[in-house]
Order: structure tokens, then C-alpha cells, then sequence
């Protein structure tokens, strides 16, 4: 079966000489299998590399007449690696990564492939920003379209509330632009309805940038991350400025496990920012201070590092409303339990502002301001994966045995386990309230499903 698919998929590709095609029998297919997650087994019929929009509606077209099942695959970094799936064709869209900034300055358009750092320099060049995630090597669009926590989410929010536009291959193959309802499916929904080979997002200026880390002294992490966040409570019915985004992360640096968190001040007024620095330096024993002046490519350099960039294992998620004390000695408690592999981690993203109050035009599940929970039980090895994968299972357990009334019934699409096909329990805590109308728009403008393999499955 698979050798006459690709037998005709050689055929169809005679056509169009542009589009880079690597079959399993490749030198190069073993590095285009190469997701963020390698441990996932799957073999995919083979790879092709669109050029253009016109590239891409010309493979769905053709997908889609000889019944042979797709992925789409950008940044690679959805963590269960389900850009590849055994068997079925991956179009990886990598080759798509302009930006187009418009000449008032209010937005831009992007290619569907482009990188976050791509993007987040691309942007600094003219002197604007938009929301973006820590990580340089994460796509951009399937962060942005499935929410998008980010660096800059407290000052201008999700990725997915920045989307203006969007330009897709639709189920017929054809380039069209996103009407008012499949924006609305895309802000949060993904890729479930099609090919997004750009997308307009809002931008805003950013002359300067006071970012970097904090990291406080870890010998006793549970004490130091429940006084943190005892303080940190007490500062956000204070009030916290929009223009800062706190991101909590524990993970483990060659000197050994570390807490800290990332500081990222995107207003004007640096002198106010460097008085937070100072704030939230205060609310723990600093070892260590990196927060400067920066720009956006040496924040990026400086994240490269943070993460590594391939790993085994699964990871877990949960929404908290308050990080109440209750709350902080179960995660404290669990992170002096942490493996001491370099991928396993933990990061404590938070939502206020715009984005946190409910929205008319968008399906993202979770709106009201809270604290998601990224919980990475992965490992540098496929012999380990399991210490890392029982240790962010039993930091879900330990929050779950807290007040459940503090705990949101939604969940982050991009970080909960989907387990395989479509199951309505997992839609309804993704999507909440909005399951019903992702349901109708799928049906709107896939009612064939020819996009099937795609996160989260919706038939
Ligand atoms: C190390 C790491 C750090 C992360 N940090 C954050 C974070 O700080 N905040 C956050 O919110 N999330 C974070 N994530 C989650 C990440 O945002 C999602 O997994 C995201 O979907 C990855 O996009 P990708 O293009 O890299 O992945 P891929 O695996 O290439 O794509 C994932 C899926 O997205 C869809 N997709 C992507 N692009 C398109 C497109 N152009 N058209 C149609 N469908 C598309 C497809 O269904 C595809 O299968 C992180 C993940 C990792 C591994």
C-alpha cells in the first residue's frame, strides 16, 4: 500500500518540481522525522515541503483525491510529536516564514511556519512586538492558535486574542481568507479547519525590553516556592502593572535544580520597571539577577539554552485560580521530588488582563484570569522517561487533593495528554463552553474531515 502511494505521489510531484519531497528512503528522512518529542515511534509515508500557499493547495487537492491522510508540521514542538503519524503524509511548512509588517505599523503578516524567534527579531527590526512564547524554536502559529501563554501575555495577552487575518488551504484545497467564523475557530482551535499559510496579528511598539532571569536559591525549593507565591499573592491584590509578566520555572541547570522565574517588563518606563525588578527579587534569596536593558534577539539567545531541544516522555496540566498556600506546598512539596533530569521541569504561567475576561470571538476554553500549570515529565532518555512521566502525575495528583473549587475545569490544548481519536470528555475540558461551537464550525467548513489528524481531533 504504502509503495503505491508513493509510487503516485512521485507521480503527482513531477508536476511540481518546487515542492521538496523526502521519502523513508531518504539520507534526509531520519532528521525530517525529528520532532521536540522523539519518543514517538511513528513513521510517516513521507515528508514534502511546500513552497507557497499555491503549493500547499495543490498537495491537499491531491491528498485529498488519493485518500492518503496529512499532517501539518511547523515548529515540530507539540509535545506528544503529533506532526508525524505513522503512515500518513507530513507537510511541513517550514518553508513559509515571511513577515510583512504593515506601513502603519499596527500589525503583520506571517508565514504559517515561521519560528518564534523568527518572528520576535523580525519584529524588533521595526520596532514593534507582539506576544510571543519564551521559547525560540517553538512555531509560531500552532503556539498562537491554540492560546499562546507567552512573554508578553499580561501587557497584550494570548497569542490567539492577537489574530486580525488568516489565510488558509480549506478542505476543498482552495487559498482562501478566513471569514469572521473561522477566525473565530482559529482563536484557539488551531489547525482543525485548514492549512494557515499566514496569518495578521497585531503588533505594538517596543522600543526597549527589561527582561531576564531570576533565579533564588534552591537548596530548600519547597520553602522558597511557597513563601514566593505567599508574596506574590499579596502583590497581585495589590496590584501588579499589565506591562509585567512573571513566569515561574524550576528546572534543573548543571549545578543542579533551580527556581526562579523569568521576568519580562514591556512598557515604556524602564525606571518602573526596574523597581519591579527589585519588588520581585524581594519575595525570595536571590542567587542569581539577570534582568537588563536587553532586545529581543538576545532575549531569545539567551532562552535557547533553557530547554533541550529533543526529549522522551509526556506532559501534564492544570488550571488554578490563586496559587493559595495550600496550593503552593503541593507543587513546592512535589518540586523537591523532581527527577534531576534536564528536561523535566516545571513552569507556572500566569493570565490576567484583556485576555483573562470572557470573549465573544474566540473558542479559547479558559477565561478568567488564573495560573496554568506546565508540568514536563520528559527526559534526556527513553529508559527514564517514566521517573519524569510518575513525577508530573503526582504533582497533578497533589493539586488535585487541594480546594477543588480553586481548580478551572478547562485545560491548555497544547499541554494535555489527547490520548488517541476524538473523545468528547477532552474537547469539553479544552474547549468548555465553546465545544459545541468549535463542533458546528468543523462541520461548517470541514464537513469531510479531510483535515483529521490534527491537535485536538474533533471527529
Ligand atoms: C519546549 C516547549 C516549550 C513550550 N512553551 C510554551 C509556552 O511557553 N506557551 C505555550 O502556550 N505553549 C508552549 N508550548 C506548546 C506549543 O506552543 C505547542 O505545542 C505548539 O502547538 C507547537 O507548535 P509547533 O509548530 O512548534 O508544533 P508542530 O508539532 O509542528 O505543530 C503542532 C500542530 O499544530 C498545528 N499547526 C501548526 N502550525 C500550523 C499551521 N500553520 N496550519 C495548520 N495547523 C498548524 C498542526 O495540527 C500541528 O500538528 C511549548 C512546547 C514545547 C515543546
Amino acid at each position: 500500500m504504502a509503495d503505491s502511494q508513493l509510487a503516485a505521489l512521485e507521480f503527482f510531484l513531477q508536476d511540481h518540481p518546487e515542492i521538496t519531497y523526502v521519502p523513508p528512503f531518504s539520507p534526509y528522512y531520519p532528521a525530517a522525522r525529528k520532532v521536540w518529542n522523539v519518543g514517538r515511534p511513528d513513521r510517516p509515508l513521507a515528508f514534502l515541503y511546500p513552497q507557497s500557499a499555491e503549493d500547499v493547495s495543490a498537495i491537499v487537492r491531491y491528498a485529498k483525491s488519493a485518500g492518503i491522510k496529512f499532517t501539518i508540521r511547523a515548529g515540530g514542538h507539540n509535545l506528544e510529536g503529533r506532526s508525524i503519524v505513522e503512515n500518513a503524509l507530513t507537510v511541513d511548512l517550514r518553508a513559509l516564514r515571511s513577515v510583512h509588517v504593515a506601513a502603519d505599523h499596527q500589525s503583520a503578516t506571517v508565514g504559517g511556519g515561521i519560528l518564534a524567534s523568527e518572528l520576535g527579531n523580525e519584529l524588533w527590526k521595526e520596532g514593534v512586538a507582539t506576544p510571543l512564547g519564551a521559547i525560540p524554536s517553538v512555531g509560531y502559529v500552532g503556539w498562537a492558535t491554540y492560546g499562546g501563554y507567552g512573554s508578553f501575555s499580561s501587557n497584550w495577552g494570548l497569542g490567539a486574542d492577537q489574530i486580525l487575518g488568516a489565510t488558509l488551504v480549506n478542505a476543498d484545497g482552495d487559498i482562501v481568507k478566513a471569514d469572521e467564523g473561522l477566525l473565530k475557530g482559529l482563536r484557539g482551535g488551531g489547525g482543525v479547519f485548514g492549512v494557515i499559510v499566514d496569518i495578521t496579528i497585531k503588533v505594538y511598539p517596543l522600543k526597549s525590553l527589561l527582561a531576564g532571569a531570576i533565579m533564588f536559591n534552591s537548596q530548600d525549593v519547597t520553602n522558597t516556592f511557597i513563601d514566593f507565591n505567599a508574596e506574590y499573592e499579596k502583590l497581585q491584590d495589590e496590584g501588579i502593572p499589565l506591562e509585567l509578566t512573571v513566569q515561574q520555572i524550576c528546572f534543573n541547570a548543571p549545578p543542579g535544580r533551580v527556581y526562579g522565574v523569568i521576568f519580562v517588563w514591556s512598557g515604556d518606563d524602564l525606571e518602573e520597571g526596574k523597581r519591579w525588578n527589585e519588588r520581585i527579587s524581594s519575595l525570595g534569596p536571590v542567587v542569581m539577577n539577570t534582568v537588563a536593558v536587553t532586545t529581543v534577539p538576545e532575549y531569545y539567545a539567551g532562552n535557547a539554552g533553557l530547554v533541550p531541544n529533543s526529549a522522551y516522555g509526556s506532559t501534564r496540566t492544570l488550571n488554578i485560580r490563586r496559587t493559595t498556600p495550600e496550593v503552593a506546598r503541593a507543587i513546592g512539596s512535589s518540586l523537591a521530588k523532581m527527577p534531576s533530569d534536564p528536561v523535566t521541569m516545571l513552569s507556572v504561567h500566569q493570565l490576567r488582563g484583556p485576555s483573562a475576561a470572557p470573549k465573544e470571538n474566540s473558542v479559547f476554553g479558559t477565561r478568567e484570569p488564573h495560573f496554568m500549570l506546565e508540568i514536563i515529565g520528559c527526559a534526556t532518555a527513553q529508559e527514564v522517561r517514566e521517573f519524569s512521566e510518575e513525577w508530573a502525575a503526582h504533582v497533578v495528583n497533589a493539586v488535585q487533593q487541594t480546594d477543588s473549587a480553586n481548580i478551572l475545569s478547562t485545560v491548555y490544548a497544547s499541554l494535555y495528554p489527547l490520548g488517541k481519536g476524538c473523545q468528547s470528555s477532552t474537547l469539553n475540558k479544552i474547549f468548555g463552553s465553546h465545544t459545541q461551537e468549535i463542533l458546528a464550525l468543523k462541520d461548517r467548513y470541514d464537513p469531510e474531515n479531510v483535515f483529521s489528524l490534527t491537535v485536538p481531533e474533533l471527529k
